[in-house]
Parts: structure tokens; C-alpha cells; sequence
């Protein structure tokens, strides 16, 4: 198993901490709103008096300039360097899915596409077709026979499947065939390898089958991932970690690490405070919450949006902090600037409550509050080890 300083430091206690991520809550200053960002300007009583309370600070989700993906940029939150631990999306949106990996299997995503008579991809999202469209779709070729190998594929949400290839010696150096904009034509799979054989097979057969469905007429692949064995947070960090989200692919990555995934009714904030309450009473010490709807206004540029999802939050976070956890973090996993409608590599605004902590000046929960904050700026995957150490499960280094 990996096993560096925190891990050979970890200890099992009682403490309890609960790391809840408002999805690219992370902003840049924004003229509509005077050169405040949407979490200056949200009203957010809760968070405000919470930061007054905290040690707040700046994470960097990867290093300087670089803009993660929000694979990548949980799985720094949760103490993995991403950079090392590449995970594949194939992998992650099978594991949020629910779907039982076997270590070897080669997982992608499918994207159902529209493509003109001459194989030119003419809407890379066919329309953004329904998810019972979709799963009809998958219906579909779900049946397609590929020597020695096994083939499983599900519906995701809309246009978005997944596919898995289960057999001997595959592995995932497998280009995407997405060619990332319309008026190409996919991307050939080439080379002489099992894998990328049986992928050439699939997508010809695929093809076949869809001809006249148009617009969802033939499928792009993408994320090729190999499932591997993993180091878990129980593992390196002796924790027993939960997560309340919504949406599969976060379900997915926190799976990855070995989270227990919890039924979250409803499916909006009530249902997954319900759902971090019964992660707390069968024994959890660790529980991750996910709020998306901040990084999906972001990427529409919808600034309103943005700032209701965040007060939405901020209204709901007393029925989280009620539940009695011992540290409490709240953080994004990156900037979604809404002028810039895409992740962006900016700092994210985090706040420490519980634990000896050094508060600040802070009376609001913001990136400039944050400023002065004292954690000062430092990489996400440090989060981990002071979340430990806030909780008291750190023990020290040395005599
Ligand atoms: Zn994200």
C-alpha cells in the first residue's frame, strides 16, 4: 500500500468530520455584479457566522495555472495527489453507476452522437437525447459479440453511456475518439493490441445497429480507463468514510476511494442530510457531501443561478451542522467562473470550523475574506492531513 507521513501517523478516533464540496464555487471578479464574485454577493448568513468562528484559506485544487477536472480535483480533496492518481472518467462514471468492476476491465464513456451521410459529426450530443431514449438506445447493442470478450453497457443520463469490455490482457492506451468538435469524423482506433481491437469491433457493430436512429446514430468514445486496485481513505487513513451525493460520477470517484455510498431521499439537500444523519448512526467518522448545482450555473454562465445554489446551501447548512460532527470543512473542488463558463485553475475559498483552529478577521465566507485567512493558500490534497489533525487523529513525528 502507498504509505507516506499521514498515513504512518493516522489514528482511529471517536472524532467526527464532515467535508462538504459546493461544486466550483470558486469565482472571479464579475462586472455584472460591481467586481464582486456570486459568493460575495449571495446572501449567506450561515456560512458568514461559521467563517467568523473559523480558520478560513485558499486551496491551489492542483498546482498554479492548471484548471482540474472535477475527478481529479475531489480526489486531491480527499488527500490523493492527482497527478499520480489518474483515474479515468470511464472508471468513475461505471463506479457512480453502480456498476461491480472487476480489476482489468476497460471501461469508456459513450457519447451518442449525430453524424451526416459521409460519417461527419454533425451534434456531438445527438440532440442531448433523453435518458429513456438513451436507455432504449443501449437496449440496443447491448447484444454486440466480440470474441473473448465480455461487453456490458448502461445508460448514464441523457445522451451519456457506458461501456465495459471484460477479458483477458486488455489495457486502456486507447485514444478518445471523440475528436472534441463537429464538421470531423471520429477518431479511428488504431493500432494492432486486443483492446484497441475489440473497441474498433464494437463501434463498427454499434454503428450498424444505429444507421437509422437518427440524430443518436452512431457512438463516440472516451475516457478509456483499466479498473485497478486502489488505496482506500480507510486504508491510509484509518477513517471510515461516507458520501452523500447526487450525481454518479461524484458517487463514482468517492467509491473509488472507498467511501460508503448513501441513499440520499428526496434527492435535493433535505434527503442528503437525512442520508449524512444515517452515515453518522451506523458508525461513519468521515462524511463528504456533495452540492452541484453552483458548477452547473457556472458553466452556463448564469450568475443568478450561481448565487441562488449558494444560498440554497447556506439555507441548509444548520441541518448539517445540527448532526454534531467535531470538524466541519467547507470548500469547492474548483473555480467555476460564470464569465468564463469552464472550470478555471483559480484558488477555492475553504473554511476550517472545529478543533484548535486560529481564527481570522473574517466575516464572511468569500475568496477575499479568504485572503487573510489563517491557512494561507496551500495545495488541496494538503486538506486531508489538517482535516486529520484539526480532528485529533494525527499523532506526532518523531520524539
Ligand atoms: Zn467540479
Amino acid at each position: 500500500m502507498y504509505k507516506g507521513l499521514t498515513e504512518e501517523l493516522a489514528r482511529k478516533t471517536d472524532s467526527r468530520i464532515l467535508l462538504a464540496i459546493i461544486d466550483g464555487v470558486g469565482d472571479v471578479s464579475n462586472a455584472e455584479l460591481g467586481g464582486r464574485t456570486p459568493l460575495e454577493a449571495a446572501e449567506t448568513p450561515q456560512l458568514d457566522r461559521l467563517a467568523s468562528e473559523s480558520a478560513l484559506g485558499l486551496h491551489i485544487p492542483v498546482s498554479p495555472g492548471i484548471t482540474p477536472g472535477s475527478g481529479p480535483a475531489h480526489l486531491a480533496l480527499f488527500g490523493y495527489d492527482p497527478v499520480t492518481f489518474n483515474v479515468g472518467r470511464g472508471v468513475l462514471a461505471a463506479l457512480g453507476m453502480e456498476f461491480d468492476l472487476e480489476y482489468g476491465d476497460l471501461v469508456a464513456r459513450i457519447n451518442f452522437c449525430t453524424v451526416d451521410d459521409d460519417g461527419v459529426i454533425t451534434d456531438r450530443r445527438a440532440g442531448r437525447i433523453s435518458t429513456e431514449k438513451c436507455t432504449e438506445l443501449i437496449s440496443l447493442i447491448s447484444d454486440i459479440e466480440i470474441n473473448d470478450v465480455e461487453t456490458f453497457v448502461f445508460p448514464v443520463k441523457q445522451h451519456r453511456a457506458c461501456v465495459v469490455f471484460r477479458g483477458e490482457g486488455l489495457d486502456d492506451n486507447i485514444e478518445d475518439t471523440d475528436p472534441g468538435l463537429t464538421g470531423k469524423k471520429p477518431v479511428n482506433v488504431t493500432g494492432p493490441g486486443k483492446s484497441a481491437r475489440v473497441v474498433r469491433e464494437f463501434i463498427m457493430e454499434a454503428g450498424r445497429i444505429l444507421h437509422r436512429r437518427h440524430p443518436a446514430n452512431f457512438i463516440i468514445l472516451r475516457g478509456f480507463s483499466i479498473y485497478k486496485e486502489f488505496p482506500s481513505m480507510r486504508d491510509r487513513f484509518r477513517l471510515s468514510p461516507a458520501v452523500a451525493a447526487l450525481y454518479p460520477m461524484y458517487k463514482g470517484v468517492a467509491r473509488f476511494v472507498g467511501m460508503d455510498v448513501q441513499i440520499c431521499e428526496p434527492e435535493d439537500l433535505d434527503g442528503q442530510a437525512r442520508a449524512v444523519k444515517s452515515a453518522l448512526e451506523s458508525g461513519h467518522d468521515f462524511v463528504f457531501l456533495h452540492h452541484k448545482p453552483a458548477d452547473s450555473a457556472g458553466e452556463d454562465g448564469n450568475v443568478p443561478a450561481k448565487i441562488k445554489a449558494i444560498e440554497e446551501f447556506d439555507r441548509h447548512l444548520p441541518s448539517f451542522l445540527k448532526l454534531g460532527f467535531d470538524v466541519v470543512c467547507i470548500t469547492g473542488d474548483h473555480s467555476t467562473p460564470c464569465s468564463m463558463k469552464l472550470h478555471s485553475w483559480h484558488p477555492v475559498p475553504v473554511l476550517i470550523n472545529g478543533g484548535p483552529q486560529r481564527i481570522g478577521y473574517s466575516k464572511a465566507f468569500s475568496e477575499r475574506e479568504a485572503l487573510s485567512g489563517a491557512l494561507g493558500s496551500f495545495r488541496a490534497m494538503d486538506l486531508m492531513p489538517l482535516l486529520l489533525a484539526s480532528a485529533g487523529k494525527l499523532a506526532k513525528f518523531g520524539a
